[in-house]
């Protein structure tokens, strides 16, 4: 998007003056956040000041010190260890000097943004058990600033208002039902003294939501529901049409599972239009055959406003347009993928657009001032649709729609989508949007008999552990072999990949674009690396010793250029993989920490700690096959989210074939029955499931672990039998 006008500043009578808001990289001091520091953030590339660079949110900095002639010459300025050894996904934020960021349990830390040295920290002890709230891992994606503070969402659900100069609490706010499986992940974003945050937990059944409150005390200002709820003719006209596109009680408040809906990442602002947009996630529950089961039980409607981009006045919540990227979606093809502003020429016409790259595979590209759809073309490979027809409505494969009984399907893309919450980046010049694109089907199973339970556990609506067994064939090699990551350099106005950069695995790092020419991007090969932006050459790369998923951001103090990213493996595909899925040899883990880097700078990471994986050494599998296929079910729906599918294990969290309570049953109940460990995140499951439910998963995990272990004895074998 081009820079705001002054002129049209002054038209829109906004308040404020021009002093400190430096063209260039002059490091005047950003004092202040207030509205007309945020409309012109772009013009202040020495600091980064709100989530996405600008309200437009490309991720991109016009900062050229560090460019493809000079990248060779960087190195770490400095870096910093975290306390948690989870997913770390949080952009920084940078003003005045000093850089402030978000890590796993929505904790916060301040540096000095040159020297590393550590300001302040503050941690607002979420309780461990909130870790069976979440889908994808105890992430947080980052802070918002206002006048003097930062803003903050917890996991289990809180908005948190800091001083910014001592990370002292000034006001918090509930903002959920936290009975419920709420959670919040998301960065917040300030329009005009209103913070606005969602929330997320769709898979375990709830109504999203997206809110603003009072940057000045918390005081909630207004609530935008996306789904339709119980409130007949009390609700405002958005929800009376949505309502025309559901069927069946999910919804009712008594009986229902919320319908899903969650705003959980994306939003964007356009000052001169005074439109916020946002993303819509998935149904509760993903299948739209129990969520919306229309006359015959097996599904109807497009289920409004799900896996849509929203536009609303962020003044008061009042509803505008909407585009739905997935009616009915029933596959969890959330539109909460980041979404970006820019203006460009399409078709000899200059137009205000809109871009996302959602879960479902389509490049869209969407006029912003009236959510008319312009284009949309796979940026990835899927079969869940052949194309998009003229009014913007996807062309359904039908033999991809799973009901309640009939043949599983086998999707592209999964659940994880063809790009997750992973931030891309525009860069104006080059024209194109860099995605951080992945492939990755899953097998879609139906469930019969499917209830919800909205005490524990996914609600889903599919038996998500059917292709679990056996364990080195079949389905899940088929699935392994549609995985892969690369970072995708698009034109919007071609619709079309301009080049592409493949990667070792899926799960990449978000991305930066800036005005030397280069596009910044960890990645799940434990690497940081600088691509140039025209053609995708790589220029430079950095051994980061885990993988990254985080996206950089870069800013200046006193007139020297830096570039920042937090490393540290972790989310949704990490926690639910097999750390050997993407090297066999060199599993990715998580080293969680703050990178730094300056032209020059040369410093250096303490040496890798060694990763010891001790051989699988499970007690034998005796249990019957019908206690196992117990275990199986059991496990597919209150264990595989956290702990993989198919008991693999990950990196990131406990291997269960691993277990020291493998072997031992009471152990076992004192763990999963009565939440022994549930202050690191493990709660208790007795609201779900019996002892023996609970001893038929130990059984399961038994069984799995042998499997391995003859698998692993068998490539050892192997190896040997090659040398
Ligand atoms: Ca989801």
């Amino acid at each position: 998007m081009k820079a705001i006008g002054w002129a049209a500043l002054a038209a829109l009578g906004f308040a404020g003056t021009l002093a400190g808001c430096s063209g260039g990289a002059d490091d005047a001091p950003v004092g202040g956040i207030d509205k007309v520091r945020l409309v012109n953030a772009g013009e202040d590339p020495a600091n980064w000041i709100t989530h996405g660079g600008t309200y437009a949110e490309q991720r991109f900095s016009p900062l050229d010190q560090v460019n493809r002639t000079t990248v060779s010459e960087l190195g770490l300025a400095w870096f910093a260890d975290m306390d948690t050894a989870r997913g770390q996904e949080a952009t920084p934020l940078v003003m005045d000097g000093k850089l402030y960021v978000t890590s796993a349990w929505s904790k916060v830390f301040a540096f000095d943004a040159a020297t590393g040295e550590p300001l302040w920290s503050y941690d607002p002890e979420v309780p461990g058990e909130t870790g069976v709230k979440v889908c994808c891992d105890v992430v947080n994606r980052g802070l918002a600033a206002w006048g003097d503070r930062l803003f903050l969402g917890t996991l289990d659900g809180r908005l948190v208002a800091l001083d910014r100069d001592t990370g002292e609490v000034i006001w918090e706010k509930v903002t959920v039902d936290q009975d419920k499986a709420y959670s919040i992940t998301g960065a917040p974003r300030i329009v005009d003294g209103k913070v606005l945050i969602g929330n997320g937990g769709a898979e375990f059944g709830v109504r999203g939501y997206i809110a603003a409150y009072d940057a000045e005390d918390g005081e909630e200002l207004w609530r935008f529901y996306t789904v339709p709820g119980d409130d007949g003719d009390d609700a405002p006209e958005y929800l009376k049409t949505a309502a025309e596109t559901w069927s069946g009680d999910v919804l009712s408040s008594d009986n229902g599972i919320g319908g899903g809906g969650t705003v959980w990442d994306s939003m964007a602002y356009d000052p001169e239009l005074d439109l916020l947009y946002f993303g819509v996630g998935n149904g509760s529950p993903w299948n739209r055959a129990y969520r919306s089961p229309g006359e015959d039980g097996t599904g109807e409607g497009d289920n409004l406003y799900l896996s849509s981009i929203v536009a609303i006045r962020p003044d008061t919540g009042e509803y505008v347009w909407h585009y739905q990227t997935t009616p009915g979606e029933t596959w969890d093809y959330t539109a909460t993928q980041h979404i970006i502003l820019a203006d460009m020429e399409i078709d000899g016409r200059e137009r205000q657009v809109l871009m996302q790259a959602p879960k479902n595979g389509f490049f869209y590209v969407l006029d912003r001032a009236t959510g008319e759809f312009l284009s949309g073309e796979p940026y990835i490979a899927l079969n869940w649709a052949t194309g998009i027809d003229e009014n913007g409505r996807p062309i359904e494969n039908p033999e991809t729609r799973v009901d309640k009984t009939g043949q599983p399907a086998m999707v592209m893309p999964g659940p994880l989508g063809g790009h997750n919450w992973h931030p891309m980046a525009y860069h104006p010049g080059e024209n194109l949007v860099y995605i951080p694109a992945f492939e990755a089907a899953m097998l879609y199973a139906p469930e019969a008999d499917w209830k919800p339970d909205t005490n524990r556990g996914f609600n889903i609506g599919f038996d998500i552990g059917a292709g679990d067994l056996p364990p080195d064939m079949g389905f899940r090699r088929e699935v392994e072999g549609t995985i892969s990551g690369k970072l995708v350099a698009w034109d919007p106005v071609a619709q079309e990949a301009r080049w592409s950069v493949e990667h070792p695995g899926p799960w990449n790092g978000g991305v930066l674009a800036t005005g030397g020419g280069l596009v910044f991007q960890g990645n799940s090969g434990s690497e940081f690396a600088a691509y140039n932006s025209a053609n995708g050459e790589k220029l430079w790369s950095f051994g980061a010793q885990t993988g990254v998923v985080a996206p950089p951001i870069t800013y200046t103090v006193n007139g020297e250029q830096y570039v920042a990213v937090l490393a540290g493996w972790g989310g949704a595909f990490a926690i639910t993989a097999d750390g050997t899925l993407i090297d066999q040899m060199h599993p990715v883990r998580n080293i969680s920490r703050l990178l730094v880097f300056k032209l020059g700078g040369n410093g250096e990471l303490p040496a890798e700690p060694e990763l010891a994986a001790a051989p699988l050494d499970p007690p034998p599998s005796r249990a019957s096959a019908a206690t196992i296929e117990l275990g199986r079910e059991k496990y597919a729906r209150y264990c595989a989210v956290c702990h993989a599918p198919g008991a693999v294990g990950s990196t990131v969290l406990p291997d269960l074939r691993r277990s020291g309570a493998l072997d031992n049953r009471q152990a076992w109940q004192a763990i999963v029955h009565d939440g022994a460990l549930k202050d690191n995140g493990m709660a208790s499951f007795s609201g779900s499931m019996t002892p023996d439910e609970i001893e038929a998963i130990r059984a399961y995990v038994i069984q799995r672990a042998n499997e391995d272990k003859d698998m692993e004895n068998a490539r050892a074998a192997n190896r040997v039998a090659r040398r």
